[in-house]
């Protein structure tokens, strides 16, 4: 089995509302498809969800966007791939890094679609190809984002009677308007729930930083996500804080996740399989973390149905992936089994609803991604 061809594409889905976070500055729901197909007539699908104004410490990561994406797979990808076995896919990725530096949202699209092959060339689904699940469902965290606070309250609430168990709440603007959330979530929700604020590196100065964590702890919540930026800030923040740090924004892939690991720079590591460029890259931050007790989350930038497929078969598979994973439940339109949990957009590329039980997502049972792509949604929602 051979490689025929590769494509890639933007498409846009319709959002259920404006979602918002500390420093994001485009709307969410852009994405790049990757389309790969074998001479033999298999179609692995993969996706990229690049934000320009989101990336690692210090700019040091990504800057990526939908057209950079799109034109690094067609133009430079796509000539090196064509002809190769799809299934060989740490040599795939090992060869995109030697054509190209960085560009891991480019080159994790790839890998998922290969990944997709892989299964589908197999019969299983990913989750067995990563050495079968160590889970019997993916917990989802609903994600609130950056809103007025009623809102945000309702949405928590309303998110919390989906059956989600945990949440994800975007932070790092105005800690005044955190603290007094999380309280109020915390008296609506009781103890049942996993409170976790996101601050996206908003609060300043590590001093600033440790304050800020400390009257959160007091308001109840359980995980402070990226309070502050960089690996000295982050380390500081860490050893004073009373609840656990995740790190984010700091941690990328293994060489980030050894230095954050060296300087006790965070308790848990929020993995995309896009920061590290695709399921390789993602597996060595999750074992690494599971070699030292450190819990993980799998998370993204609320992809389509393609790499929300790929999050709950990664988060299957890898036993320090334990924290509520911050994806979509992803369903087509008219068909979603949440009022609001993980529920994002209005419709999505994928023919049947993700199975959901008591705010988990149920596993992907088909071969490769383990769902069936809508072609004509895709056609239809594709970008101009
Ligand atoms: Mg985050």
């Amino acid at each position: 089995m051979k490689i025929r061809a590769v494509e890639a594409y933007p498409f846009r889905l319709p959002p259920r509302r404006a979602f918002k976070w500390a420093g994001l500055n485009v709307d969410l729901g852009g994405f790049v498809l990757v389309r790969i197909e074998t001479d033999d007539g298999l179609v692995g699908y993969g996706e990229a969800t690049p934000l320009p104004d989101w990336g690692g410490d210090w700019g040091r990561h990504s800057g990526e966007t939908l057209a950079t994406v799109a034109h690094l797979v067609n133009a430079v990808f796509a000539p090196a791939l064509i002809g190769r076995d799809p299934t060989a896919v740490t040599a795939a990725r090992r060869l995109l890094d030697r054509l190209v530096i960085g560009n891991v949202y480019a080159k994790c699209a790839v890998d998922i679609a290969l990944h997709d092959l892989w299964g589908k060339a197999t019969g299983l689904p990913i989750y067995k190809l990563l050495g079968g699940a160590v889970r019997d469902t993916v917990p989802v965290a609903h994600m609130i984002g950056l809103m007025d606070e009623g809102d945000a309250l309702r949405e928590g609430v309303a998110a919390a009677a989906d059956g989600v168990r945990s949440l994800q709440i975007k932070g790092g603007v105005d800690l005044d308007r955190d603290v007094r959330l999380t309280a109020a979530l915390r008296h609506e929700l009781g103890a049942g729930i996993t409170l976790r604020l996101d601050a996206n590196q908003g609060y300043g100065h590590a001093k600033t930083a440790v304050a800020a964590v400390r009257r959160l702890a007091d308001a109840g919540v359980d995980l402070v996500e990226q309070p502050t930026t960089g690996l000295r800030y982050m380390a500081e923040v860490t050893a004073a804080s009373p609840v656990p740090i995740i790190a984010d924004e700091t941690c990328w892939d293994i060489n980030d996740a050894i230095d954050v690991s060296a300087a006790r720079g965070a308790d848990c590591l929020s993995i995309y399989l896009a920061k590290a460029g695709g399921f390789v890259g993602a597996g060595n931050v999750a074992r690494l973390a599971a070699a030292q007790l450190m819990r993980c989350d799998v998370n993204g930038s609320i992809e389509s149905a393609i790499g929300t497929a790929a999050n709950v078969h990664f988060a299957l598979a890898h036993p320090a992936v334990d924290l509520g994973a911050v994806i979509a439940i992803s369903a087509p339109a008219g068909r979603h089994p949440c009022q609001v949990a993980g529920r994002y957009y209005e419709d999505d590329v994928l023919a049947e609803p993700m199975a959901v039980k008591d705010g988990a997502i149920l596993p992907l049972d088909a071969p490769g991604l383990g769902i069936v792509i809508d072609e004509a949604k895709l056609a239809r929602f594709r970008c101009a």
